[in-house]
């Protein structure tokens, strides 16, 4: 949209772009007070393998209901809580719901069942998400083998040593690590190479024309290529109809997320709806 001139040919105003500060400067003043007035809720979605062609595990999401904004994505307000720091307080609070929630879910998913969790750059650099990690799996009885870290190449563009550090100790404590939105950025190959990764997560920009882009289905096919050819597993995101699971199906891939698979739901509705009957009655009866 064209934006009217200032007099110099150049205009830093325009009604949008006072909208957004506006919004910026009210979800930072709601964010605030968010998790003290209990605003965040985790939604967790599953993530479908399909050699053994079930839910093996999930991603936790953070949701945010605030009483003025309402339903607030994850993209606006996340970057928000990165650059104020409240990232450090809610990050902490995410990993705690999320180790709490998945002691409770230990007996009904199988052994080697993985929750996906995001952590931001931010949550890396103060040196803190190591000691945070420990108290919190020593705190809830979280076993770490069962948890993925998804980070994004936001984390390794600084690339100095702490960063290779803090993802080696992780590692080291049996935490799996994964590339989220593989192939969204400009060195995701270098990375690959330089950090212990376990896992990518082909982002869903290259899975969503899947059927009309043979571009893109080149693209998919060369990266599980190359996955397979590190050792690393592949998950695709925003899978959304047959199609696309037919394809990433027979180019290989090992598990797939998207709303065709199942949709981000509660703890509650995931235990309910997702999670298999039989396994479930195992859990009420320990
Ligand atoms: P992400 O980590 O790449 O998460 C996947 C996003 O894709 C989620 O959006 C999910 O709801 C959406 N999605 C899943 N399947 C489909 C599909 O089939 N079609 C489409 N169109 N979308 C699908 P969401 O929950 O809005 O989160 C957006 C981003 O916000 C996440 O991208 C992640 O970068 C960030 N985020 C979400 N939760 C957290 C969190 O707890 N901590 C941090 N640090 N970041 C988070
Ligand atoms: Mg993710
Ligand atoms: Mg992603
Ligand atoms: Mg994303």
């Amino acid at each position: 949209r064209v934006k009217e001139q200032g007099r110099n040919g150049f205009s830093f105003y325009s009604p949008e772009m006072n909208d957004y500060v506006l919004g910026r400067l009210e979800v930072e003043q709601q964010l605030r007070g968010a998790l003290e007035h209990n605003e965040f809720c985790m939604h967790y979605q599953p993530i479908y393998c399909l050699n053994r062609k079930k839910v093996i595990g999930a991603e936790a999401l953070i949701r945010w209901n605030n009483p003025s904004l309402g339903l607030v994505s994850p993209e606006q307000f996340i970057p928000v809580a990165e650059q104020t720091g409240l990232i450090l307080p809610i990050g902490e609070w995410i990993i705690r719901e999320v180790c709490e929630q998945g002691v409770r879910w230990r007996h009904s998913l199988d052994e080697d069942y993985r929750i996906a969790l995001n952590v931001s750059p931010r949550q890396f650099r103060d040196g803190q998400i190591v000691p945070v990690l420990l108290r919190i799996f020593e705190e809830t009885g979280f076993d770490p083998s069962c948890l993925e870290i998804e980070i994004t190449e936001g984390l390794l563009v600084r690339n100095d040593d702490s960063t290779a550090q803090t993802l080696s100790q992780l590692k080291s404590l049996g935490i799996s690590l994964s590339m989220d939105d593989f192939g969204t950025g400009y060195s995701s190959l270098s990375y690959l190479k330089q950090f212990p990764f376990d896992v990518i997560k082909i982002d869903r920009t290259f899975v969503r024309d899947l059927a009309d882009d043979p571009g893109d289905q080149q693209l998919v096919t060369a990266a599980l290529a190359m996955a397979k050819g590190m050792g690393l597993k592949v998950i695709a995101e925003g899978v959304e109809n047959q199609f696309q699971m037919d394809f990433l199906a027979s180019a290989g891939c090992d598990a797939l997320q998207g709303y065709y698979l199942g949709r981000p739901v509660t703890a509650e509705e995931f235990q309910e709806k997702i999670i298999p009957p039989a396994e479930f009655r195992k859990m009420l009866e320990v």
